[in-house]
């Protein structure tokens, strides 16, 4: 639907507008849960200073939306939701439980922001749920989410509910429950797969189904664990199936496992935006340094071989892919790391090196060897690295000096 269709609704007033628009529309909502569900996970925990600090860096991303906290379960989330929303002129979510004490709570923690806020209420659907942990029945639950909607939206506009456990929840009362909330005012639907257990093809049908039921008057997110790995297939298959909002963190922290990975999600759609056909408002630029300063605030780092962020990530090692790589850059590469915010690839020398990438890298030293020097450096280099996990510049300057019979290093220095 193109913005004349819209403007021509007369019927509807803005924010059922702006709702259809989204719903309608190609462009996926980020909501970024970094400082909520993210620093839920053990050693990831940040103070209201912190929280501040990574929200400023979220906002230059151009995150839609970010969840700051749970202002109910301690001061400090209290806290820093009001800073955050008080400092920044972004939309900034507040999470509570389906009670009128948390999202008073939450309410109280919005007050002021420079952008108009959203409370996130959520109350767990599944049956499994119910049993053992709520004890209650499919009526109640119902009953509670509307009413809890309805409370937030005295609150504010913008309220969106999540059927925690939806993953695991039986489609028809997931679909009852999610018509319920909208017409108690939620503008957003987030069906979760809190445990992380779905696979994509289950997930993006359950997804299909209930975006189907809401129609335009409501805008469906997804929000995956990484239990088995699948948090960002499952967020793949749920926005092709009509999901519209993505909950993610940088770097993937997050209870357990971890989340859906921002820097993923948002790289999939951008890199094969010729299959699937939709896009993000993040600047793609800022993924490197925002998952950098994630880094250093948290102090966990991120593992060497993580898509998009990780150090090996655009690191190349292998003689045939290095001597690929320095021919055609797309050889070997389908992300140009500059589109990240990283400044530019890595050849690793090490034992599977070749002989274009050794010449590479002496060139980039200022070593110049003839043919024959250069067949005897690549013999003893490959001797050399054989017993190393990499070689470093230095090494490379002594071998190619003794080769060259130049004192090299020293004319370098
Ligand atoms: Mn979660």
């Amino acid at each position: 639907m193109d913005t004349r269709t819209i403007i021509n609704l007369p019927y509807l007033n803005r924010r059922a507008r702006l709702i259809r628009m989204a719903t309608t529309s190609s462009k996926v909502f980020i909501f970024d849960t970094t400082l909520r569900d993210g620093e839920q996970a053990p050693g990831c925990s940040m103070t209201t200073t912190e929280k501040v600090r990574m929200a400023g860096k979220l906002a230059e991303l151009g995150v839609d939306i970010m969840e700051a906290g749970f202002p109910i379960a301690s001061t400090g989330d209290f806290e820093a939701v009001q800073a955050v929303c008080r400092s920044l002129p972004v939309k900034v979510a507040a999470l509570a439980r389906c009670t009128a004490l948390d999202i008073e709570r939450a309410a109280q923690a919005l007050d002021k922001a420079k952008s108009p806020p959203r409370i996130h209420t959520f109350l767990a659907t599944s049956d499994i749920h119910l049993k053992y942990k709520l004890k209650k029945t499919r009526a109640q639950v119902l009953e509670d989410a509307a009413k809890a909607v309805e409370l937030a939206r005295k609150y504010v506009d913008d309220v969106e509910f999540s059927a925690e456990d939806g993953g695991r929840t039986e489609v028809g009362y997931l679909i009852d429950v999610s018509r319920a909330v909208v017409k108690a005012g939620a503008g957003t639907v987030n069906i979760p797969d809190t445990v992380g257990y779905a696979v994509p093809e289950d997930y993006g049908k359950l997804i299909g189904e209930v975006a189907k039921a809401l129609g335009s008057s409501a805008v469906v997110s997804v929000h995956c664990h990484n239990d088995l790995g699948l948090a960002v297939a499952n967020s793949l298959a749920a926005v092709q199936n009509g999901a519209r909002q993505v909950e993610c963190t940088v770097n993937g922290i997050g209870e357990r496992a971890g989340n859906c990975s921002l820097e993923e999600i948002v790289m999939v759609l951008a890199t094969r935006r010729d299959r699937i056909g939709l896009e993000t408002g993040i600047k793609t630029t800022e993924l490197y340094p925002a998952s950098q300063l994630l880094t250093e605030i948290i102090g966990v780092a991120v593992q060497p071989n993580k898509a998009i962020v990780g150090s090996n990530a655009f690191a190349h090692e292998a003689g045939i892919h290095q001597d690929g790589f320095l021919k055609e850059r797309t050889t070997y590469e389908i992300i140009d790391p500059k589109t990240v915010g990283v400044p530019e690839s890595k050849l690793v020398l090490g034992k599977h090196s070749g002989r274009h990438a050794l010449r590479a890298r002496c060139d980039e030293l200022g070593i110049t060897l003839d043919k024959a020097q250069l067949d005897e450096f690549y013999t003893r280099f490959v001797a050399l690295a054989d017993g190393k996990k990499g070689i470093l510049d230095d090494e490379i300057r002594k071998l190619a000096s003794e080769v060259s019979g130049n004192n090299i290093s020293r004319k370098i220095a």
